[in-house]
């Protein structure tokens, strides 16, 4: 790895408000780039470079920089933050990156870019976040489901996600069915830094992708239906996102947990129902002794897409955030949120409410990963500074 940077004034400028979803977009800009660093004020940009760049390679970059600029900040307008809880002044015992320790005892093993062995510790703190999300589903009496971590690509397309998060996409090949294929893969196939290489001729077409999300299998099953009342469901389910550099720890893993509730119906059975999770999570949180904020968010969009659907989601506050303190970093982290899909997956889908008109949709996520994560960099690994339940449920671990 080369140790070559280039450092960039920005027009326009990255205003405060988008400079975190500016700079991890940057992680797609070029694959000459190992990591961009948007400096605070918005105005400037370091590229860490993977090799030494000639003049007319600089000059792509910098168009596909004013690229992501032109589409992202030019006209951009700052959203309004709507706080709908906050108690991130909760006194906490512990300030350290959990990580650090977590990898020098064994407590997570990295197996690769943004995948984890989780030891007991974590796994057990995911478990105890997992049954407590199923007592929450269990008091709306959400009847459960098992998803495929497969997802069609008929799916996918029929939900506009190669459009909106194009960069976060998984595929899944197998080889063809015929014998001197299977036998030249046999033959050739080994890895290099990392990768597969094998003769591309001896690969399927891809006619499964890895899913991203738990709740687009719900609205596939239930797509062509007309509903005698509104749905109430619940399943956890492995989700996967490409997230290039920014899948540096257990904040941000290519492969994670969600666990989910969801609603599908009328408009006022989803909303009030979102509401009242939000409401009934607050209990866990409380138990938890968790620090955290529930703030009007939008979803990740890519470059091209994000201006027009993040206002959108703002303007609607079609999604909150439950954002939990990392004492270390001063910075706070999403560990699940609160989403109001309107009638979009209901008219996608082909889903019909029990009035007639295509049903709204709506789910309440955890990531399960993250909660742990989060846990520990509030609370560290004394347990004598837990909160009473979550040392009870780990007893013994
Ligand atoms: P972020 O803004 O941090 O990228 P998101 O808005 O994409 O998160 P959602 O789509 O709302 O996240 O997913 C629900 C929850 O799943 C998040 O609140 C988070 O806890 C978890 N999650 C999402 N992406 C990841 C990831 N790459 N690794 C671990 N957990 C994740
Ligand atoms: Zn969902
Ligand atoms: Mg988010």
């Amino acid at each position: 790895m080369s140790n070559q940077t280039l450092s960039l004034t920005l027009d326009p400028v990255v205003p405060d408000f988008l400079i975190d979803q500016v700079q991890s977009k940057m992680a797609y800009l070029d694959e000459s780039v190992q990591r961009a660093v948007v400096c605070p004020d918005g105005s400037c940009m370091t590229l860490y470079l993977v090799q030494e760049l000639d003049l007319a390679a600089q000059k792509t970059l910098e168009e596909k920089i004013h690229r992501v600029l032109t589409a992202m900040v030019s006209g951009a307008l700052k959203p309004r933050i709507k706080i709908l809880e906050d108690k991130l002044d909760r006194k906490l015992p512990f300030n350290k990156d959990p990580m650090d320790t977590l990898l020098e005892t064994g407590g997570v093993y990295k197996e690769g870019k943004g995948m984890y062995v989780l030891g007991p510790l974590v796994a057990s703190l995911v478990e105890y976040f997992n049954r407590e999300c199923v007592d929450l589903a269990g008091s709306f009496e959400a009847r459960p489901y098992r998803f495929p971590v497969l997802i069609s690509p008929e799916l996918l397309e029929r939900v506009d996600y190669f459009r909106s998060f194009p960069h976060s996409l998984n595929f899944v090949r197998h080889l063809r069915e015929d014998l001197d294929k299977i036998e030249t893969f046999a033959e050739h196939a080994h890895c290099e830094n990392g990768c597969l290489v094998a003769p591309e001729e001896t690969q399927s077409d891809i006619e499964a992708m890895l899913s991203p999300a738990v709740c687009f299998h719900l609205y596939q099953a239930l797509s062509g239906t007309t509903l005698d009342e509104g749905v109430k469901a619940t399943a956890v389910g492995h989700c996967f996102r490409y997230e290039s550099s920014n899948l540096t720890s257990l904040t941000r893993l290519w492969d994670f947990t969600m666990y989910e509730v969801i609603f599908v119906g009328e408009k006022d059975f989803v909303l009030d129902n979102r509401e009242e999770g939000r409401k009934r999570a607050q209990k866990m949180y409380e138990r938890w002794g968790l620090a955290y904020r529930v703030e009007s968010a939008n979803d990740p969009f890519f470059v091209g897409e994000f201006k027009k659907q993040a206002a959108f989601q703002s303007a609607f506050q079609l999604k909150y955030e439950v954002r939990a303190a990392l004492p270390f970093l001063n910075d706070t982290l999403a560990v699940a949120s609160y989403n109001y899909h309107q009638d979009f997956f209901g008219r996608k889908m082909e889903i019909t409410a029990p009035d007639g008109k295509p049903a709204h949709t709506g789910c309440v996520a955890f990531g399960l990963e993250r909660l742990a994560f989060a846990f520990l960099a509030q609370y560290g690994f004394e347990r004598k500074t837990w909160p009473a339940d979550v040392r009870r449920a780990l007893k013994g671990i």
